[in-house]
């Protein structure tokens, strides 16, 4: 089984291709986007495990493909990773008529999609994605980013993908942890816009992760559509597009708070500031007791954190929550801008939530 989604953006639409063991298609998959030289960024972990792979099957479609192996982790999405990358992508003689290709997670995709974005005002980029939460959400879309000292991303441009690839059977060598995180952002799509997708969740999440490959193919291929969709009709976000931050408000706060180490990966942040701001919702009479206890007990049978308290290591207290949120990027006019539910797949952004609620939230 595999999948094809169209991102349709005027000029720049292009294919996500999702299925199992499709880097031994990557070749050909490649091959009409490159020219000349092809280098290809990954990190140290995921290089180790599947460049070579890559290297073969570009050698045996004529591709010239030149390895570009950085430091795993949050710490290449900096100036000095940026420099890093920049200079071995000059050395590769990439040229502008050329295709740079990012094989990695988020980390990677983000930190390529940025170089790519800039160098020589802009190359053509191909996205290989290796996380579950890379091939379902930070591949489609096209932003990308590095992180300055004033918080995450906050330097970055919209630079869309040629074409996407994703793998799910890269997936298996995911630490299980990771692959967790990744899922919190599988069940958002269900959460924030489609109820018989949470449903098939409910029933499937657990055999997609546990190596059904058909299940797992679909739930990708059934987020990255959603996430399509979204972008297509709302690539800059002026709007609808906002939605599919639901939970990241108190997810990135949560983060924040957590000194963005490993007591909290970015999913696990998504799926405790999910189930807030569900709880929020119901608090303020727009979502069902119900679906709010639904969505926690879905989390928590995946394996994931579901409230504050499931974060290892002292609580964070609510005001510096509070205050962090202050200084999340989604702030408009001086006001936190919540996305809110009124129940599971009916999302919808909110401007005007009363700040007591939500410290409430927080507290409880
Ligand atoms: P994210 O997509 O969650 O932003 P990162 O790019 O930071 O993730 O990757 C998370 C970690 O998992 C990194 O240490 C990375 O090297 C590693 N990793 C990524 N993909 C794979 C994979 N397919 N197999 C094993 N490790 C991987
Ligand atoms: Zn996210």
């Amino acid at each position: 089984m595999r999948e094809l989604i169209r991102v349709e953006l005027e000029g720049r639409g292009y294919d996500i291709h999702v299925g199992h063991g499709l880097l031994a298609e990557a070749g050909q998959l490649l091959k009409p986007f490159a020219r000349g030289p092809v280098p290809v960024v990954t990190d140290m972990n995921v290089g180790e495990i599947h460049l070579a792979g890559l290297l073969d099957v570009c050698g045996h479609a004529d591709i010239d493909a030149r390895p570009v192996v950085v430091p795993p982790g949050e710490g290449s999405k900096s100036f000095s990773g940026l420099e890093q990358v920049t200079g071995a992508l000059l050395d590769s003689g990439v040229d502008r008529g050329g295709l740079i290709v990012a094989l990695g997670g988020g980390v990677i995709g983000d930190l390529t999609g940025f170089a790519a974005g800039v160098l020589k005002r802009g190359i053509a980029f191909a996205q290989i994605p290796t996380t579950l939460l890379a091939q379902v959400d930070s591949s489609v879309g096209g932003k990308t980013a590095i992180n300055a000292s004033q918080g995450k991303n906050l330097i970055g441009l919209f630079h869309q993908p040629r074409i996407v690839i994703a793998d799910t059977a890269l997936l298996a060598t995911l630490p299980r942890r990771e692959l967790l995180a990744g899922y919190a952002e599988v069940a958002k799509y269900g959460a924030l816009g489609d109820r018989n997708f949470f449903e098939w969740l409910e029933a499937s999440g657990g055999k997609a992760l546990e190596g059904d490959k058909d299940a797992l193919i679909h739930a990708v291929a059934h987020s990255c559509r959603m996430k399509a969709d979204i972008v297509a009709r709302d690539e800059r976000e002026s709007g609808e597009r906002a939605l599919l931050n639901l939970g990241h408000t108190f997810g990135h706060a949560l983060e924040a708070a957590t000194g963005f180490s490993d007591r909290l990966l970015h999913g696990e942040g998504v799926a405790i500031g999910m189930a807030l701001a569900f709880r929020l919702s119901t608090k303020l009479g727009l979502c069902s007791g119900q679906d709010t206890e639904r969505l926690s007990r879905h989390l928590r049978a995946m394996g994931l954190p579901s409230t504050i308290s499931d974060i290892p290591g002292e609580r964070p207290p609510a005001d510096t929550l509070l205050a962090a949120m202050g200084h999340d990027k989604k702030v408009k006019d001086g006001k936190l801008v919540f996305i809110l539910v009124r129940g599971l797949g009916q999302a919808f952004v909110a401007s005007d939530v009363p700040i007591g609620a939500v410290r409430d939230v927080l507290k409880a």
